[in-house]
């Protein structure tokens, strides 16, 4: 077997799960859990012999989350080497999303982009991803959160920082970072995403709507309109219960689709999650990471040496 040259394991070009042909992927940071009310030291779960077998009946779990970790430290690294002022969003999200879906080897619903790539900007805190069309061109002031997802047999990694380029936002960047590692080290909590926010700290939803997932609480429900039923084929088939963009249906050839989508929101079939903003003129940060709550400890899977 001819190995892989170097040319092919450059970051950002190679599979993650072919750079680790032996499928042990590194883990993300072990940590133990807060102590019981009374003091006691959870140490004991990191040795506790039941707690240790529980851990490994899970363990092809773990090792999905994992690779879908690799492949979103690999992923942001790529991105943080080329994102500049001047670049259009379309441009950010499609270099970013052709990374993902190289590294995390996409494969129909088995692996792939958990969710479409925010890139919120300034006083909107989450939820806008450019749709077709839109100019939108990063500026050297502007505070930009990335926040993309992989998966791994629907093991999602949710796990988000900020860009920015002007030092004078280093300090709100340094509070937000911090703020996200003192929840992580508080509570028992799977995935947690801090916000700072120069505004009101309130957000509403308004602009032009981008992201849309199922509402996996919803039955069967009859669809009149051909087109309206189309649609949800072609989501059921390319996103399941995973959150998409518009960008993303029209990637797969789909065209003229906004009234159907609209009905199938109508109908409740389909949310739209629409983008989050706070107060014009402020400044919202993002950091946010993916937990897991092992039975011996919990592990901040997608902790990298950025943050
Ligand atoms: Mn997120």
């Amino acid at each position: 077997m001819v190995s892989p040259s170097a040319w092919d394991r450059r970051p950002s070009h190679c599979p993650i799960c072919e750079l680790y042909p032996s499928a042990v992927y590194p883990k993300g940071e072990e940590c133990e859990y807060p102590p019981s009310k009374d003091g006691r030291s959870a140490a004991w779960r990191t040795t506790h012999e039941e707690k240790r077998v529980l851990d490994k009946a899970n363990e092809e779990m773990w090792s999905d989350f994992r690779q879908a970790a690799e492949a979103h430290r690999q992923v942001r690294n790529y991105i943080n080497t080329w994102i500049k002022p001047g670049m259009t969003m379309i441009n950010i999200c499609e270099r970013l999303e052709d990374c993902s879906r190289r590294l995390i080897k996409e494969n129909g619903l088995k692996a792939g982009l958990a969710f479409p790539t925010g890139c919120s900007i300034n006083h909107v805190a989450a939820h806008y991803t450019p749709n077709a069309g839109d100019p939108t061109v990063l500026q050297y002031n502007d505070v930009c959160k990335i926040d993309f997802g992989t998966h791994i047999n629907g093991r999602i990694i949710d796990c988000a920082f900020t860009v920015t380029f002007n030092p004078k936002y280093d300090r709100l960047l340094e509070a937000v970072r911090d703020a996200t590692n003192t929840g992580i080290r508080e509570g028992e909590v799977y995935a947690i995403e801090t916000f700072g926010s120069t505004g009101r700290g309130a957000v509403h939803g308004d602009m032009d709507c981008s992201h849309y997932m199922k509402n996996f609480n919803v039955g069967h429900v009859p669809i009149r309109l051909p087109r309206a039923k189309h649609l949800l084929n072609v989501i059921n088939e390319n996103f399941g219960t995973l959150a998409f963009c518009r960008r993303w249906l029209d990637r797969q050839g789909e065209s003229k689709y906004l009234m159907a989508l609209k009905n199938l929101c109508d109908l409740g079939i389909i949310d739209p999650y629409p983008p989050l903003c706070d107060t014009k003129g402020s400044y919202t940060a993002q950091y946010e990471h993916t937990i897991l709550l092992r039975p011996t400890c919990k592990e901040v899977v997608s902790r990298g040496d950025d943050y």
